[in-house]
């Protein structure tokens, strides 16, 4: 399951070869770890007015030394003018919410593109900007349009593990609601390592920053299935390291690794198959007999049963659709109906990049993880009244017993296909999912967030 490829090239005589032959230079990522700095340099922020004012105050308040580049008309100073003895630039954040015509792009961006080369390795590019809207006049749609696509070419120019991502603002959510803010950290923090070319869309002012950013989830309880190994064992492990009680959920065939991973995360262990008619009373039940609450529900376990679709057959198709969707919707309609999941929980299911763009012999998966996107929409608009979320994370190229039983060549194509030419970690899954079930991320709802290291199949 190791990229031994990256871990070659990303240091000595392996990466000087890599380089002289133009062969893929993946770099090792930054991830994060308790106590590490936010960046690895100071912030660049770029634009004016009121949000610059708010984004400058967080990034400070976080121990980021931030260098303004106020005036949307003066260009940053060119990497070669101040030669190699100035630091390099942790992040660089454009300030974009009060452009009006595409015209506008021109000197942020342009200022943003003099400073790249200063960029240190796993930098950020973050933009701010609002929400394209039908409602909009054709030149202001134009110009918040044009900065997601102006933002996914950018990302796709950087090297050396920098990523880009954006944050689009609801017309009525001021830059420092707290789901901005704790887009911006996500974003800037080594969380968001295989996060690369996506924008996280904050609909309302909901939610708090944590008391304690490096403890998130204290005093939750979440429930993840699918927890006895790989990505929904990292989910579970997250989850508890930022302060969550953990219920693993597995089949009984998994009970071993089950038990493991619940005990490792001071947790508890639920034998489950979750396309039981009961299986949502039953974690339900679970949960508050024996923690008191629920309060996040990750959706992680998951199947393939991959084949064309000639020669695919239906017990194939039906029991990717079960496990994969049917069974979520059941869970989801039997916590809802209930009392006691909470006001203000949070769902979070696992998508896949397969369920975006498709997949050559995954129709069955794909109709499954594309209909977990669906149901994401429509659960936020339901949770929306009790203060709820649901949101998805769409996974692609994970290095998981999963990817690696595909037959080498494919494999080694199929993890560099992204902007950061490597495949993901599960733990980069989970660190998405743990921000998006907390309450810095309240005002998020029915997003869609890829983890796919800008994956060149879809958006
Ligand atoms: P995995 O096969 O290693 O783990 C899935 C877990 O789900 C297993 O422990 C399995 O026992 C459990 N499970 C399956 N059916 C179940 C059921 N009916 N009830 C309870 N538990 C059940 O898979 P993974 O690679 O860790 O993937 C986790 C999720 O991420 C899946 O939803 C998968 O589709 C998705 N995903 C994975 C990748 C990747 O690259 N590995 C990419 C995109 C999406």
């Amino acid at each position: 399951m190791t990229d031994k490829y990256t871990a070659l090239v990303s240091r000595g005589w392996g990466r000087d070869v890599a380089k002289r032959l133009g062969l893929p230079q993946p770099v090792e990522l930054r991830r994060y770890s308790s106590g590490d700095p936010l960046l690895p340099g100071p912030a660049l922020l770029i634009g004016s007015g009121p949000s610059a004012g708010m984004l400058e105050a967080a990034l400070s308040s976080w121990g980021v030394e931030v260098r303004r580049e106020g005036a949307p008309n003066v260009a940053a100073p060119r990497a070669a003018d101040d030669g190699a003895r100035s630091p390099k630039i942790g992040a660089i954040v454009l300030v974009l919410d009060g452009i009006e015509r595409p015209e506008d792009l021109s000197a942020p961006l342009l200022a943003a593109g003099h400073a790249l080369r200063s960029l240190a390795p796993s930098g950020r590019v973050i933009t701010l900007s609002r929400r394209a809207s039908t409602q909009d006049e054709p030149a202001l749609g134009a110009a918040r349009q044009g900065v997601e696509g102006a933002l996914r070419s950018l990302a796709r120019e950087l090297r050396a593990g920098a990523t880009g991502n954006g944050i689009l603002l609801a017309e009525d959510v001021r830059a420092d609601a707290p789901s901005v803010l704790g887009s911006l950290r996500f974003l800037l923090s080594g969380r968001s390592a295989f996060v690369d070319g996506q924008f996280l869309t904050v609909g309302t002012s909901a939610g708090e920053l944590p008391a304690d950013p490096e403890r998130p989830l204290d005093g939750k309880v979440a429930v993840v299935t699918g927890a006895a190994r790989n990505i929904g064992a990292a989910i579970a492990k997250t989850l508890a390291r930022d302060g969550a009680k953990v219920v693993a959920v597995d089949v009984p065939a998994a009970g071993e690794s089950l038990v493991q991973v619940a005990n490792e995360v001071h947790g508890t262990a639920l034998q489950l198959d979750i396309t039981r008619p009961d299986a949502g009373e039953q974690i339900l039940q679970h949960s508050l007999s024996r923690h008191g609450r629920l309060d996040i529900v990750v959706h992680n376990a998951g199947i393939t049963r991959d084949k064309l679709l000639a020669n695919m057959d239906a017990a194939k198709w039906d029991s990717v659709i079960e496990v994969n969707i049917a069974a979520q919707l059941r869970i989801n309609d039997s916590l809802l109906a209930s009392e006691g999941f909470g006001d203000g929980a949070h769902i979070v299911s696992v998508s896949s990049t397969s369920g975006i763009a498709g997949n050559r012999g995954q129709t069955n998966y794909a109709a499954s993880k594309a209909g977990v996107i669906g149901m994401v929409r429509s659960t936020a608009a339901r949770l929306a009244a009790r203060g709820g979320t649901a949101n998805a994370v769409a996974p692609g190229f994970i290095e998981t017993e999963m990817t690696a039983r595909i037959p080498f060549a494919m494999r080694e194509v199929a993890r560099r296909l992204n902007s950061l030419q490597q495949g993901g970690r599960p733990q980069d899954v989970a660190e998405a999912i743990a921000f998006l079930a907390s309450d810095g991320a309240a005002g998020i709802s029915g997003n869609v967030l890829r983890v796919c290291g800008q994956n060149w199949m879809g958006q």
